[in-house]
């Protein structure tokens, strides 16, 4: 039996991580508080808060070994954080975008040009142009930053909740479709397969808009993806089967068996313990460090109170300034990056998730 969605309630208090302080020089597991009625799968009771010696250092782990990089091998696809401020507040959201976050500011269709001359200026043979916020139709200008990218003839991969933000721009958006729907693909982030745990990750009455705006999606004839989380209480299989049933239902045209069209991303808790990423882990896990997503991807962000945009690694680490490169691509391009953040161990190397179409 899995978690009881219902009585977990909506939204951030559905469960409490509640870190203790160490005792007798050992790491104490976190204790879980869950409300009445929620269940947990075993790895996440038994999961340990994190050792504050791991992560610190760029070179070497906490154990001494020489900690892996990832060295750029192109840029593929670069992406447009278009701001943090989003119309909902998802439990444990990885950029916290709400209504009221605005550590990244909107960026500007003049913003974005620049970028694309740069691709343009160095050559760089980038193929795709992806957008992520907040919620990307917040920003005024989404429709001309995505018209920007798709009249030079890239492939634009827009993720968006489909709710009523995107829903005010459907005039553009037919415009774009139109144009240009061949290169256009739309994300939508579903949380789970059912209206209870959907909602129980972005709270009450956000399914039904979110059908809407993918049932308009797909009247509209948009490349439909969805991207969700992997249920903590099912196998990767019965989530793409319960996925499947419930594209069926609704007409949505998405291959549930297919990682691109539906992509499942691990949830991502930077507070739990995770192994650091050694040098020779690449061989004894038979990973390529060209697979990860900072080797052929970068980011463009906007911080507050910043004279210009800047270029972060990847789309999961904007604010850790470690992972800021710099204000150009050319410069961000040229930086190795050190894999000394949980995320990069917890979600691309051992989870295995990429960002891309
Ligand atoms: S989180 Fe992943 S993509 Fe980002 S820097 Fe770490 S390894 Fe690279």
């Amino acid at each position: 039996m899995g978690p009881d969605y219902k009585a977990a309630g909506p939204g951030r208090n559905r469960t409490r991580i509640r870190p203790q302080p160490p005792e007798h020089g050992k790491l104490k597991r976190p204790a879980i508080v869950p409300r009445k009625g929620w269940r947990f799968n075993d790895a996440m009771a038994a999961a340990a808060l994190l050792d504050p010696s791991k992560f610190r250092d760029p070179v070497l782990t906490a154990r001494g070994e020489r900690r892996a990089h990832v060295v750029p091998t192109a840029l593929e696809t670069l992406w447009f954080n278009t701001g943090t401020l989003c119309n909902v507040t998802c439990e444990n959201c990885y950029i916290e975008s709400s209504p009221r976050n605005d550590r990244l500011v909107y960026l500007t269709a003049a913003d974005v040009a620049l970028y694309l001359d740069e691709i343009e200026r160095e050559r760089l043979g980038t193929r795709e142009i992806g957008f992520t916020g907040g919620e990307p139709f917040m920003n005024p200008e989404m429709p001309a930053m995505m018209a920007a990218a798709l009249e030079r003839g890239y492939r634009v991969l827009v993720l968006t909740n489909a709710m009523r933000p995107m829903m005010r721009r459907t005039d553009a958006l037919t415009a774009l479709q139109r144009e240009h729907g061949a290169r256009l693909t739309m994300r939508v982030s579903l949380d789970h397969h059912t209206k209870g745990g959907h909602e129980a990750m972005r709270g009450p009455r956000s399914w039904a808009p979110a059908l809407k705006g993918i049932g308009w999606l797909v009247t509209n004839g948009f490349t439909l993806h969805i991207a969700s989380r992997q249920p903590p209480d099912e196998s990767e299989a019965e989530a793409r089967a319960h996925f499947a049933r419930l594209f069926a239902e609704i007409g949505a045209p998405v291959d549930a068996r297919d990682p691109r069209t539906l992509v499942l991303f691990p949830e991502m808790d930077a507070r739990l313990d995770v192994p650091e990423i050694t040098e020779q882990c690449w061989g004894i896990l038979k990973r390529d460090p060209a697979s990860v997503m900072c080797a052929t991807s970068r980011m463009v962000v906007k911080r507050k109170g910043a004279a210009r945009p800047s270029v972060v690694a990847c789309t999961l680490l904007p604010y850790d300034k470690p992972f800021d490169l710099g204000p150009s691509l050319a410069g961000a391009l040229r930086r190795p990056v050190a894999l000394n953040h949980p995320h990069c161990a917890r979600f691309c190397v051992l989870g295995g998730a990429s960002c891309s179409a």
